[in-house]
């Protein structure tokens, strides 16, 4: 319906996601390793970057030692994978950690010892069904709570592909972290639980799946890997009813959310505690009417977008340490970097020069976009950098602004307050988190027509699309959502709770 159209207008679409390539579904998986520059695979014969810890919650730098010459070729076959980024996303409960850990013990990232140890900590504390989600939340805070709390991080990889997986929490407090982890993924995998009242709660006012769902769109997750999990449950027992119910009902919210179902989305029943459907196809005498794929064979086979490795160098910062100088981390997501580079960390415009570049676990020379590095840098203070600001080009360094013009779509205020100028929430938008305010709503956007009303608008209210100025009280580094769909995408939150979505559509540089 209207709210529909509306987010739709906002162009939040795979379309525009591309970065000029018009269709993604074209492209085949061996051209997306266009990825890697040149360069890059002269340099990767000593020195390549690949994945190997299963988890790595504490990001530390280890030099490794150059790989011995008959592990070069094996590790260059792994590095001509292409690499993705996964977000989890769903309800709290709904399985995300347990599919996580799952998939890690299945693609053999985790061996039976530790799944054992697992096990048994997790008896001894009287949480038997938990052990899988243990590998992924692996602190002991989150463990006694039995919540994810940091976006864990964890590796994997299926026939095609390395993955990086980023585990959101999903409870309602945490979703700062969500965002975080979101605003690096490539696909989200967005867990549902089938178990009888389960679906029901995670969907409602107030329940996570649809709030993670909006944000991941507008965050630039443009797949969306839909499992319904818990298929095993015996409230479920693999009921195709029961599947067919909770696709019927996702289906058109996933749509008002902005995605293309028939091209971006995909579902799947699994039950990620007993592992079915995962990496193997699902034996039909347990769920006779599934003939689809299994998880690892939908991973396998997901397009995504190409980003530009010869584009001037973006990477949002992160988080940042110091080990023998400054370490930042962050996703690239333009351009490529190597050792040795010049470099400007902006908006404080710092010159840089780069030291090391890790990938994962690994030392590298060189990298590209996609991937989640951490960077050391010389010429700059740890206390300097804050997350949020941009390690960039110098040639074409990322614009630093205290003032945007954005297109906002309304979804829902905090007790139907109206939206006027003086509008005050907390703006997210790539790794930065900052107060903004509305100083002038410029135009009302017919969400129907797409074009804009004729009328001065001076307030507006749930679901209305308007393009606005907005000011921020310290520079920050962004894009046009046209040049840098990643960098110019972002919410608008009060208390909590996501307020709008929007994306950037002018810059306004002081000259
Ligand atoms: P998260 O909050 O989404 O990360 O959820 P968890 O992975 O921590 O799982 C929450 C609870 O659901 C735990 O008790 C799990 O054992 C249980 N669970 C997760 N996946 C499944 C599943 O596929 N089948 C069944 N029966 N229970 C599951």
């Amino acid at each position: 319906m209207d709210i529909e159209e509306e987010i739709r207008s906002l162009q939040l679409d795979s379309a525009e996601d591309n970065n000029g390539v018009s269709n993604p579904e074209d492209v085949k998986p061996e051209e997306v390793e266009v990825q890697k520059p040149d360069k890059m695979e002269e340099d990767s014969k000593d020195e390549v970057c690949r994945d190997s810890l299963p988890v790595e919650n504490v990001p530390k730098v280890k030099e490794k030692e150059v790989a011995a010459t008959e592990d070069v070729e094996a590790e260059m076959e792994i590095n001509k994978k292409r690499h993705l980024n996964v977000v989890f996303i769903g309800h709290v409960d709904a399985g995300k950690s347990t599919t996580g850990g799952q998939i890690l013990f299945l693609s053999g990232q985790v061996d039976d010892r530790t799944i054992q140890k697992y096990e048994k900590e997790a008896k001894d504390k009287s949480r038997e069904s938990w052990y899988m989600a243990y590998i992924m939340d692996t602190n002991e805070e989150e463990r006694v709570k039995g919540k994810t709390v940091e976006v864990g991080r964890a590796h994997f990889e299926t026939e095609t592909t390395r993955f990086t997986i980023l585990d959101a929490p999903g409870h309602k407090s945490y979703v700062p972290n969500m965002i975080s982890g979101a605003s690096q993924a490539d696909i989200g995998v967005l867990v549902i639980s089938a178990r009888k009242g389960e679906f029901e709660t995670g969907y409602e006012r107030g329940g996570q799946t649809r709030e993670h769902v909006q944000l991941a769109k507008t965050l630039g997750v443009s797949k969306l890997l839909v499992v319904v999990n818990k298929m095993d449950d015996p409230t479920v027992n693999w009921s195709k009813e029961r599947y067919d119910e909770i696709e019927g009902k996702m289906i058109p919210f996933l749509r008002s959310s902005g995605y293309n179902v028939k091209k971006d989305v995909q579902f799947l029943p699994i039950s990620g505690l007993v592992g079915l459907n995962l990496n193997k196809r699902l034996d039909k005498n347990i769920c006779p009417w599934w003939n689809g794929s299994c998880l690892f064979e939908v991973l396998d086979s997901v397009q995504v977008p190409l980003r530009d490795p010869k584009g001037p160098f973006r990477m949002p910062i992160i988080d940042k340490f110091k080990d023998m100088g400054t370490v930042v981390m962050g996703k690239v997501e333009s351009g490529s970097i190597c050792e040795g580079d010049s470099m400007v960390v902006m908006p404080n415009k710092v010159s840089v020069k780069v030291i090391g570049i890790y990938c994962d676990e690994d030392k590298v020379r060189c990298a590209g976009p996609g991937e989640n590095l951490r960077v050391r840098l010389s010429g700059i203070e740890e206390e300097d950098i804050l997350s949020g600001f941009v390690l960039s080009s110098v040639a074409k360094p990322i614009a630093a602004v205290t003032e945007f013009v954005s297109q906002l779509q309304i979804l829902e205020l905090l007790d139907n307050a109206i939206f006027t100028a003086g509008y005050k929430a907390v703006l997210h938008i790539h790794s930065v988190v900052e107060e903004c305010e509305i100083v002038e709503l410029l135009q009302q956007i017919d969400p129907k027509t797409k074009k804009p009303l004729k009328k001065k608008v001076l307030f507006v209210k749930n679901g209305a699309v308007v393009v606005c100025r907005v000011q921020v009280n310290s520079m920050i580094c962004i894009e046009k959502f046209s040049d840098f769909p990643q960098l110019g995408r972002f919410t608008l939150r009060t208390e909590g709770k996501t307020v709008a979505v929007g994306k950037v559509t002018d810059l306004v540089t002081s000259a």
